[in-house]
């Protein structure tokens, strides 16, 4: 997975779980505030009806019950009634106000009479009216008085659907006996303490006229529910919108730092194909740009750095050669020395007898060197030996090979020459030799040289041919010096 895929991934991950959880804490946390406002309303609707009640008759006996009571609230709402009526209910769905003494039906389908807001108490229907809820005279039906209160088995508490029991008032008097018991207590029974604890006095004067106890489950209305619907889908628009923005902040910033990575794995391969010396652009001043910049200040040490070492390298390489040269050098002379001349006359050996090519070998010594030692100085001796060597090497062809084999001894091997050509060639050397204007080194210096050359290959080697080479050279000497013999 790309790291622009997981950016975006987690961007709408993020987006997502903050806006559930804020959007579910609001939803939860509206609901319930609207559960406790609805309520508490209700309440309020309740305790204002049975207070102005209890006030205009004194006591719940005295006004006359339960019925009295559905009466005066509905003459106390008809009075009211000129509040805008509420959108119409279905009284099956509906969760009406909290009703005293039953579960509180809404009003029914096709009675024409604008009802209370929601929250608000409504009513239940007059006397003679077919109304849901228990029986009125099971209702009114309790135990004697002073019998232990007693939630009612052989009748339970009305449920809605099968839920949990609907939100209705208990009333009781100021001994706390119940007189609505809502269809959970008898009239009559005592009202428990459970129960006791939630009651509210309803004061008429100085002393307490009734309690009312809140009982249920306050369920929420069609409307209610619509309005929680219309919250819920607000919240589900919001979820969708929040993911979308998620999504395209995710590709809009993932774009921007994937580009910016790109940049540097680009750069980064670059250096990997050799291009050490590599600039990304630096934007802005977060990580990226801080690893941009760093990789940039990287990369030019890197690039300098590999300069130097391409630098240094070369120099080793020169002096690596300079020293491979001067081990195969003779200091003096500058010619090749014995060592080279050895492994180079047997490569030229061997291809000549592969190739069945000639090959002549040619070994000179100066003549009469130690007096010249001797007579003139050591430093004189050098520069013949300088002055010889430089004769020899600026007269040869590029694939011959002259050497400075030891002493005042030098060795020459020409590759693709025949006897005749070489000791012509030799004669010539000899003759350059004993023809140098040495006097300008030393008044009476005169150098002389002689040589012996060998050109057959059926010697066996390079080294034997040298040999053969050297007992001309003996012979040379033998016969008068400053002379060539071959063979
Ligand atoms: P011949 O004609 O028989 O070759 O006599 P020669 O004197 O040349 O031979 P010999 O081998 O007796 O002498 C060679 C001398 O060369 C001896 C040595 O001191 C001298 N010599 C060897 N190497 C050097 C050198 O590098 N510089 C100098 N100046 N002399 C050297
Ligand atoms: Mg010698
Ligand atoms: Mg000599």
């Amino acid at each position: 997975m790309s790291l622009r895929t997981k950016f975006m991934l987690a961007l709408l991950l993020t987006g997502l779980a903050a806006v559930a959880m804020v959007g579910g804490l609001a939803y939860v946390g509206m609901t319930k505030k609207v559960d406790v406002i609805r309520r508490q309303h209700a309440a309020d609707t309740f305790y204002e009806g049975m207070s102005a009640y209890l006030q205009k008759y004194g006591s719940w006996q005295a006004a006359g019950g339960q019925d009295a009571f559905d009466e005066f609230m509905h003459s106390r709402r008809d009075a009211q009634g000129s509040r805008p009526p509420p959108p119409e209910q279905d009284g099956e769905d509906r969760q009406g106000p909290p009703q005293g003494g039953e579960d509180h039906p809404g009003p029914r389908q096709g009675e024409d009479r604008p009802g209370p807001p929601q929250g608000e108490y409504r009513p239940g229907p007059r006397q003679g009216e077919d109304r849901p809820g228990p029986p009125q005279g099971e209702e009114r039906s309790g135990p004697p008085q002073g019998e232990e209160p007693a939630r009612r088995d052989d009748r339970p508490p009305p449920r809605r659907g099968g839920g949990e029991p609907p939100y209705h008032f208990i009333v009781a008097d100021q001994d706390y006996r119940v007189l609505l018991g809502a269809g959970v207590y008898r009239r009559g029974e005592l009202l428990p303490d459970s129960a006791r604890k939630d009651a509210r006095a309803v004061m008429v004067g100085d002393r307490v006229a009734a309690y009312i106890s809140p009982e249920g489950v306050f369920t929420p209305s069609k409307q209610e529910m619509q309005y929680i619907e219309a919250m819920r889908e607000a919240l589900l628009a919001g979820v969708t919108g929040a993911a979308a923005l998620a999504v395209l902040l995710g590709v809009l910033l993932s774009r921007g730092l994937s580009r910016k990575l790109s940049h540097l794995t680009d750069a980064v391969r670059a250096m990997h194909g050799g291009s050490l010396l590599q600039r990304v652009p630096v934007e802005g001043k977060d990580e990226v740009a801080a690893l941009a910049s760093a990789f940039n200040d990287m990369s030019e040490q890197l690039a300098h750095s590999h300069e130097e070492l391409k630098a240094t390298h070369q120099t080793i390489l020169a002096q690596a050669e300079q020293m491979r040269e001067l081990s195969v050098r003779d200091a003096l002379t500058k010619l090749h020395n014995r060592r080279h001349f050895d492994e180079h006359a047997t490569t030229l050996f061997s291809h000549a007898v592969r190739h069945k090519r000639p090959l002549s070998m040619v070994i000179g010594d100066i003549d009469f060197f130690k007096r010249i030692n001797d007579q003139f100085s050591h430093a004189t001796g050098d520069a013949v030996l300088r002055q010889v060597g430089e004769i020899l090497r600026s007269h040869m062809r590029l694939s011959d090979l002259v050497a400075r084999y030891g002493g005042e001894e030098f060795v020459i091997a020409f590759p693709e020459t025949e006897l005749p050509q070489a000791a012509a060639l030799c004669d010539k050397l000899r003759n350059l030799i004993e023809g140098f204007p040495w006097h300008e080194v030393h008044p009476d210096l005169k150098v002389t040289m002689s040589m012996g050359v060998y050109a057959d290959l059926a010697a066996g080697t390079a080294e034997a041919m040298l040999q053969k080479a050297d007992a001309l050279l003996y012979r040379a000497k033998q016969t008068g010096r400053n002379r060539v013999c071959f063979a």
